[in-house]
């Protein structure tokens, strides 16, 4: 028997790419947040490396270090003094005081100086945190911080120096998380990634979702934390100003390829080559706009007259949407309009080949868009069964799956021999994940 193959070409990549970028502008699984701009770090006299100032006020060396992630919360770090600056006098704590007008001073300890907590003494080392709740805190103040001792009526004593800092300033992130379906996602966690912290924001009812303040001038990465059931995605980054992100989860379910060892999304990328091309870094699922394709099927029978090829196309067609249970292909009487048209002539070498873009030079499975396809089934088909199969593997490959499963039962695959002929659970559910995963969809981003 003779081989039998479709036939995708493996031609270069480049007339693809702008093709692509278009298609990577708007809408779920193609939306990606823009890169960072660029920011430019705090630019306060008194802004530190790595957030952290330190200066001498009443007790010694006080330690101001700004929290990497949130915004306005920064932890005051002092020891305990060696000796007491109000002796005789017992010292009973430490008042944490700032103030956005000046140095702290007895001037303007009862006017402008927010004593931010008393804490009491009797430790060896002090670490405090404040944060934008914190009255007296202001997000982007410059700020003036003294710890200065106090007496059991709360008196301060001297009030000698100043640590002066920049509070930092904050941005909000706000989105959505929906489905590969369009449906809201509600109660999914978003952490902060680079640098790793916790969530900072959980998804309402209505999927939306708003963080904490975090700290400005930098680019964030955002991590869904979705549970069992979806892969889990994290954002390019996003800085302060940039289009709100609408993250959209793959539901994993549908795609439990129960294939020993294989990860089922690596199997789907790999069968429609998916993460083959990268752009930029990214790898976008590239597919059909919308289903069902529109299908034109010529007349034609095989060469010994035996078998209707455009009858068995048409049952076969109804066959796998039925099986899919998704009206994957309907048939059209213009030719001009049809996605996939079904033709029958001899190819030299094959019994079955499915051509991308047939018109173009170079179309390449995984990166050039689909416009149209050319099923084409060559009359050497000798049985009906035999153009059967034929017609469900070729209909599969029309479906924008550009490559085989190295799995010998499924109606995918293909080593030069004859494949299974009817579609396996695997390859409805590859189906149903082509036609729903949405395009644009970064392989790159999404996560087990
Ligand atoms: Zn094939």
């Amino acid at each position: 028997m003779r081989p039998r193959r479709h036939g995708p070409s493996r031609a270069g990549a480049a007339g693809a790419l702008l093709a692509l970028l278009a298609l990577l502008a708007g809408g779920c699984g193609r939306q990606d947040p823009v890169a960072p701009p660029g920011v430019a770090a705090p630019t306060a006299a008194t802004a530190a490396v790595d957030g952290k100032v330190s200066g001498r006020t009443d007790v010694g060396i006080v330690i101001v270090t700004s929290h990497p992630v949130l915004a306005a919360t920064f932890t005051v770090a002092w020891d305990e003094p060696a000796s007491l600056p109000l002796a005789p006098r017992p010292v009973t704590g430490y008042a944490v005081a700032i103030d956005t007008t000046g140095p702290v001073s007895a001037a303007t300890w009862r006017r402008t100086t927010h004593v931010l907590e008393i804490v009491p003494a009797g430790g060896r080392g002090y670490a405090r945190t404040y944060g934008p709740d914190t009255p007296g805190v202001v997000a982007g103040a410059p700020t003036w911080l003294a710890v200065v001792p106090v007496s059991g009526n709360g008196d301060p004593g001297e009030i000698g120096g100043s640590l002066a800092f920049r509070v930092t300033d904050g941005f909000v992130i706000a989105g959505r998380v929906i489905s590969d379906q369009g449906e809201p996602l509600g109660g999914v966690d978003l952490d902060v990634v680079s640098p790793a912290f916790g969530p900072v924001a959980t998804t309402g009812a209505d999927g939306s979702f708003r963080t904490v303040p975090l700290v400005a001038g930098h680019a964030r990465a955002l991590r869904t934390r979705s549970g069992a059931d979806w892969y889990d995605y994290a954002t390019l980054p996003i800085g302060a100003g940039d289009p709100s992100p609408v993250i959209c989860l793959l539901d994993r379910r549908p795609l439990q390829f129960p294939l020993e060892g294989v990860d089922s999304k690596l199997f789907l990328g790999v069968v429609t080559r998916w993460f083959y091309h990268n752009v930029d870094a990214t790898r976008p699922f590239v597919r059909w706009e919308a289903f069902p394709l529109r299908v034109h099927i010529a007349a034609g029978t095989n060469a010994a007259g035996t078998v209707d090829l455009a009858a068995i196309a048409r049952e076969q067609i109804a066959f796998l949407n039925a099986a899919v249970g998704r009206e994957l292909w309907v048939e059209t009487a213009d030719s001009t309009q049809a996605q996939v048209r079904v033709r029958s002539y001899t190819i030299p070498g094959f019994l079955g080949q499915t051509a991308l873009n047939p018109d173009e030079p170079h179309p390449v499975w995984g990166t050039t868009p689909p416009r149209w396809m050319r099923l084409v089934v060559d009359p050497a088909v000798a049985t009906e069964q035999q153009a059967r199969y034929l017609f469900n593997h070729e209909l599969g490959h029309t479906l924008y799956v550009g490559s085989h499963s190295t799995n010998p039962n499924h109606l995918m695959w293909y080593q030069g021999g004859v494949s299974p002929g009817l579609p396996s659970a695997d390859d409805l559910r590859l189906f149903r994940a082509v036609a729903t995963i949405p395009a644009g969809t970064d392989y790159n981003r999404y996560e087990d």
